[in-house]
């Protein structure tokens, strides 16, 4: 039996509020336990702390998140359960890539992080998770991609890293929504798909954009799935084989990848269990031999 994947995840991330990014993480991690085959180990992470985040959000936003009191973020009421969640979920971002750096492979339960700003939470994202985790990669590698094959683009993450030069995007969407244009050609690869056939030729352009990184972090949103919110003729296969493309390409180049879940939604008809379903196909490839 191959050695057991670690990846990051605690009770404090998920929430029963119905909303499918601070609610899905608990049946993923369910639905890992019942595995026996799947090799592997759930680990709590240590929390982001508003000391680390001031490298990616602004000061005045992050009083925002912090305070006491009711207010609202983008997944819901300000609640100190809430700021838990936030906090946990996106120090298993930074968690991840440190211990993809390790060992090659990681990835946290996490969702929400790559439409947030550095000023602003927006569409479910509160905290840029991504952004932390790509700073904590730079700590101890000269560059690092970021594969995002949400459902929709990554405008976030543009705004915050789009002009660090140790930093490549890769953002491939079934939607237009947070659309970012590029401006720098060389690290920058941004395509919407409209055709359900063009779809892993685009994600294998977009892993060629990578090409060279010592360390990609890869969003997996599910939402892409003709079920989950996304494009019509994308189906569970598809996405199979999408996971086995991105998993394989990091693999045969030995560079360290570490997941996050992202979009993957009701929407389209599926029960919560069948995007956790879903999203139990990253976690599987990850963690295939
Ligand atoms: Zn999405």
């Amino acid at each position: 039996m191959s050695p057991s994947v670690n990846i990051y995840y605690s009770d404090e991330y998920a929430l029963a509020t119905g909303l499918e990014t601070v609610t899905k993480s608990a049946e993923v991690a369910a639905a890992i336990v019942a595995d026996p085959a799947l090799a592997v180990r759930l680990v709590a992470p240590a929390p982001a702390t508003r000391a680390e985040l001031r490298a990616v959000h602004e000061d005045s936003y992050l009083r925002t998140v912090f305070a006491a009191g009711p207010g609202e973020l983008p997944t819901g009421p300000r609640t100190p359960a809430l700021r838990r969640s936030l906090l946990a979920s996106t120090g298993g971002m930074r968690d991840a890539v440190a211990e993809a750096l390790r060992a090659g492979r990681s990835g946290s339960l996490s969702s929400g992080l790559h439409h947030a700003r550095r000023g602003a939470g927006e569409g479910f994202c509160t905290l840029n998770g991504l952004a932390l985790g790509a700073l904590r990669a730079l700590r101890d590698v000269a560059s690092v991609g970021i594969l995002d094959l949400d459902a929709h683009f990554g405008g976030g993450t543009f705004e915050i890293l789009g002009e660090h030069p140790q930093v490549r995007l890769a953002d491939v969407s079934v939607n237009g929504y947070d659309q970012w244009e590029p401006t720098a050609p060389a690290r920058h690869h941004v395509e919407l798909v409209t055709d359900p056939a063009a779809y892993l030729d685009a994600v294998s352009r977009a892993l060629r954009s990578l090409e060279g990184v010592r360390c990609v972090l890869y969003n997996a949103g599910m939402d892409v799935h003709e079920r989950a919110g996304g494009l019509k003729g994308l189906t569970t296969e598809v996405v199979r084989r999408r996971e086995a493309l991105v998993f394989g390409w990091a693999r045969g180049r030995g560079i360290p990848i570490a997941f996050a879940l992202a979009g993957g939604y009701r929407w389209g008809g599926l029960t919560l269990a069948q995007v956790a379903a879903l999203h139990l196909e990253t976690v599987r490839a990850c963690a295939a031999d």
